[in-house]
């Protein structure tokens, strides 16, 4: 069994052009994992794969919608001509919702939990066969803070964005139970992480934010990174099932 990656261990990130997704595909390259980006960005995947590819691991991308069942199945069976198996898939494609129940359409609660939750299912549902055969892998999940706090601010609702993440924290309970002792699923609950998704809000509401968490500052992507990382490599052995918030302590919402 591999302790960590070694030079034929590869992971999937996905939403891995920017943000959150790249910090952790940067731990993963640090722990020596070959990674696969994939995203709706083109030009910020091929500047993301350039980077990584210039610490010596191979980095490869696809361009991808996460929401695509089939596009899932296609680039799996792709990476699986590359490599023997799939050591670590990280859910992490996600985009913002911010819309109350009686502003948001049909359309757009539909396109929420598809991004979110179904991305999560057909990424897992492609990657696992091949985690099984190998009698190892590594899931981890990115929810969110708003699962627990329900999405719900002073300036906006974000429910929809809120029920996807709480989903997928049921999901990852489940598929912990289903898939061990094989595969681990975790889920990690980042708290407010300054990137492109939360760029202009956070900016604006930055001094207000920062005195709403305990260690008086914004996550950063590396800071979610780290803990996917720990949590991607084979040991520890004995996490599954979990959520791990990383916040700060955030108690602004
Ligand atoms: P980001 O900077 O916007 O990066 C997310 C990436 O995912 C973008 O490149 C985005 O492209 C891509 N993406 C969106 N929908 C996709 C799809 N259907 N298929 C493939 N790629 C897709 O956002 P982030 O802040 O890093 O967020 C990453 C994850 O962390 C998300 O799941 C988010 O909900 C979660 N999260 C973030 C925070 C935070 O404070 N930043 C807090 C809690 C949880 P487009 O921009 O073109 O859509």
């Amino acid at each position: 069994m591999k302790t960590q990656g070694s030079s034929s261990s590869v992971a999937i990130v996905t939403g891995g052009a920017r943000g959150i997704g790249l910090g952790c595909a940067k731990s993963l390259v640090s722990k020596d994992f070959n990674i696969v980006l994939v995203d709706v960005l083109d030009n910020e995947l091929n500047q993301a794969t350039s980077a990584l590819c210039a610490t010596g691991m191979h980095a490869e991308s696809f361009v991808a919608d996460v929401s695509d069942f089939q596009k899932a199945q296609n680039v799996v069976e792709r990476i699986l001509e590359r490599y023997e198996s799939i050591d670590v898939l990280v859910n992490n494609a996600g985009t913002p919702m911010p819309k109350g129940l009686l502003d948001i359409s049909e359309g757009e609660w539909d396109r929420t939990i598809d991004v979110h939750l179904k991305g999560c299912f057909n990424w897992s549902r492609a990657v696992v066969p091949s985690m099984l055969k190998s009698g190892t892998g590594r899931i981890v999940n990115i929810s969110s803070i708003s699962a627990y706090s329900g999405g719900v601010t002073r300036a906006v609702s974000k429910f929809a964005y809120a029920a996807a993440k709480a989903g997928i924290l049921g999901m990852t309970r489940s598929l912990a139970k289903e898939l061990g002792p094989s595969v681990t699923v975790n889920a990690v609950c980042p708290g407010a992480i300054k990137t492109e998704l939360t760029g202009e809000m956070l900016e604006r509401r930055s001094a207000e934010f920062t005195e709403g968490i305990s260690l008086r500052r914004l996550g950063t992507p590396e800071d979610i990174g780290e803990v996917v990382a720990f949590l991607a490599t084979v040991e520890p052995n004995f996490i599954t099932g979990q959520a791990i918030t990383v916040d700060g302590f955030q108690w602004i919402t």
